[in-house]
């Protein structure tokens, strides 16, 4: 009940005049290099923050997250690396500070840290300054830890409230990444303008939450076998390659970590590496190539 109150909530606070452009998808995106489809990989990282931020703070729900930092990330990194795929890592401020070290490995292996809030808080319930400070922190982190400012933002918990596209723009964010609207990105418009700000969306059955996140304490959740999801994963990117889309898998450091979920992720990108002509993006590499052919 309390999720179906979320989602009444946020349609309020968002009502009709927050909405974007393309009332029809473009069906042929030409992708660089006559590429068939477009893939990324990206992940949350979270770690102890998807936990604390919901008021989850004691040890069992804690040292989960902290599953992530000390061994997930660890692993996945590597398995990028195996495959050669730069990624992009939408990284929590907190988490950042706490495990340093996996945020400069991350811009030393070529990857892309982009922002995910300073303390993973539901915006859609912050105020306006409180979301700004929190947005800005986590920027200012992830510049000292990686070089260089985050251009994206990946809303916490995939709530955000009426100010945080304003916030993205005033800051001189490019893209965003937390809505479903297509399977390629479109642009934002507010109030009939068009802003400067791709979204760049996601679809709940290509992430790792949907099929693995399960706590005891936290009451729900699912436990799914590595076959039937590399069953989803694996169609969705014929799916994918067969129309031209964006393949866009996110996965998050404590949940793709484990052991079985690393391997299903390391068969899944064995079957995508055997398809010819894809072109494997970073999602700042996805919003400046979208922003210079399909900006209208
Ligand atoms: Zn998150």
């Amino acid at each position: 009940m309390e999720y179906s109150h979320e989602v009444d909530n946020m349609a309020a606070i968002l009502g009709p005049s927050l909405r974007t452009t393309n009332k029809k998808t473009l069906e042929k995106v030409k992708w660089p290099d006559g590429a068939k489809c477009a893939a990324s990989f990206t992940l949350d990282y979270d770690a102890q923050q998807l936990w604390a931020a919901i008021g989850m703070g004691g040890l069992l729900p804690l040292s989960e997250g902290e599953f992530g930092g000390r061994v997930g990330i660890w692993r996945y990194l590597d398995l990028m690396d195996k495959w050669n795929i730069k990624a992009t890592f939408f990284v929590v401020g907190l988490t950042a500070e706490r495990y340093p070290e996996t945020v400069k490995e991350m811009a030393k292996r070529g990857h892309e840290v982009a922002n995910h809030g300073y303390t993973h808080q539901d915006m859609s319930k912050a105020s306006r300054q409180d979301e700004k400070d929190d947005i800005l922190r986590c920027s200012a982190v992830i510049e000292e830890l990686a070089g260089k400012k985050p251009i994206g933002f990946r809303s916490p918990g995939a709530e955000f409230s009426e100010n945080t596209i304003d916030i993205l723009l005033d800051e001189g964010f490019i893209y965003h990444s937390t809505c479903q609207a297509d399977d390629i990105p479109y642009r934002w418009e507010i109030e009939g303008k068009k802003k400067e700000l791709l979204e760049i969306p996601f679809q709940w059955h290509l992430t790792d939450s949907m099929h693995f996140l399960a706590s005891l304490t936290w009451g729900a959740g699912h436990i799914s076998s590595p076959t039937k999801v590399y069953d989803i994963w694996s169609s969705e990117f014929d799916g994918a390659y067969a129309m031209g889309r964006h393949f866009h898998l996110l996965n998050h450091d404590f949940i793709i970590g484990k052991s079985s979920r690393i391997m299903l992720l390391n068969k899944l990108i064995e079957h995508v590496k055997k398809a010819p002509k894809v072109w494997y993006c970073r999602m700042d590499e996805m919003a400046r190539y979208w922003k210079k052919n399909y900006w209208d």
